[in-house]
């Protein structure tokens, strides 16, 4: 169910992305196409394999043999799947150790149904630009007999190259929430490294990052090059996530404020703030439309440049409302959905902002979804 374009070509899944977000800027916006200036999509060279991370559920098929796979759409039914061509080359091998390992240990995958068994997913993650691997296995329960030859399987001899982490994460929940709360380490320092551009970020198996690393550097290059920045400008960066952003262009900004909602991504914020000697960002955990008007009224903060990129619901309108109060040169706007994009980009083109360049960036290759970045400038009027 995850891949609705697939049995499009590439090039007719880009077109029908950009007419997509065209449509929705025209219908939803109401802005007239000659006010629109969206450069052609940023496709992938090879739009295969760019995924970072997988997570697989494990069952048992008819024959009560443990599989790996996919859930059908819309169903927890797990279809065997253990080569999805939009994941990393090492899925399948370190798949197939984990099966052996069980069959070795008779441990059981997890039953939905009875809330028996113990391996309900298997998380990878791989950092692209650094080769290190992840694996986390989570378990219905707070022990992973044979831990140990788990770890010997998977950094032996007939291993996986670049492992660099193995833990196991409690999830007892009858709940679709994939990862527990507890990891528990079991090999390697509890977290992989990689690079976005010239930033470096550690990651944890709970925390957040970008799934397709090498769009998100044409994105956020993007969003950096549409921020204009000289070396003196003030710069908020609103729904900041895990600061990736908010590191990118704080390189090139006087001093750069970030926002964001869940306080375990500030946390890995401030921490790769501090890896990179980056000194001028400052994060602040809340949500947007509280955070920016106290900032603004109670300490009368300024922002030359504000970057947005807000989940699918878009932006608050108090959020929106701040913004045009504060009057930057420059909004940058990420989105993931271009429909509350071009619902917001009225209203602040009604508020006295104008359209400038935009672009869409295909961070996920056959599926319907697609990241846009749109700039927008204070009016002279
Ligand atoms: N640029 C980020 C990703 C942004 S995704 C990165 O690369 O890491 C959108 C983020 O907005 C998520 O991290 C989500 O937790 C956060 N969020 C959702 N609602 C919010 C709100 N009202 N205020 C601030 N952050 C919010």
């Amino acid at each position: 169910g995850g891949c609705q374009l697939q049995a499009m070509s590439y090039e007719e899944q880009l077109k029908f992305k950009e007419r997509k977000v065209m449509n929705n800027l025209i219908r939803i916006g109401k802005f007239d196409e000659d006010e629109i200036h969206m450069l052609p999509i940023m496709g992938m060279e090879e739009p295969w394999r760019y995924r970072n991370k997988a997570q697989f559920p494990f069952g048992k098929d008819k024959d009560g043999n443990v599989i790996a796979g996919f859930y059908a759409g819309r169903t927890h039914a797990i279809v065997e799947a253990e080569d999805c061509l939009l994941g990393v080359e090492e899925n399948r091998e370190i798949l197939d150790i984990v099966k052996r390992f069980m069959k070795e240990m008779k441990i059981e995958p997890y039953d939905e149904l009875s809330h028996k068994g113990l391996v309900r997913h298997v998380l990878i993650r791989k950092g692209f630009k650094t080769d290190e691997i992840m694996v986390c296995l989570v378990i219905n329960g707070n022990k992973l007999p044979g831990k140990e030859r788990l770890v010997e399987m998977l950094t032996g001899v007939d291993g996986v190259k670049g492992m660099t982490s193995i833990s196991y994460s409690v999830n007892q929940e009858k709940t679709n929430v994939i990862m527990g709360k507890e990891i528990v380490n079991l090999y390697g320092p509890g977290y992989i490294t990689d690079y976005i551009g010239n930033v470096k970020y550690q990651i944890s198996p709970l925390s957040f990052y970008q799934v397709n690393p090498v769009q998100t550097e044409r994105l956020y290059g993007t969003a950096l090059e549409y921020a204009g920045l000289t070396g003196n400008e003030i710069v908020w960066d609103l729904y900041c996530g895990i600061g990736t952003i908010s590191l990118f262009l704080a390189q090139k900004a006087k001093k750069v404020y970030g926002v964001e909602i869940v306080p375990q991504a500030i946390e890995d914020a401030r921490r790769n703030a501090e890896i990179n000697g980056i000194h001028n960002a400052e994060f602040f955990v809340g949500k947007a439309e509280e955070v920016l008007p106290e900032q603004f009224e109670k300490n009368h903060v300024q922002a030359d440049v504000i970057v947005v990129d807000p989940p699918r619901k878009g932006c608050d309108v108090v959020c929106l409302d701040t913004i045009l109060k504060m009057r930057p040169e420059r909004v940058v706007y990420v989105s993931c959905d271009s429909a509350t994009l071009a619902r917001d980009l009225r209203y602040l083109a009604d508020g006295g902002y104008v359209m400038g360049r935009g672009r869409c960036c295909d961070m996920f290759p056959g599926t319907v979804h697609t990241e846009s970045i749109v700039l927008l400038q204070k009016s002279v009027k």
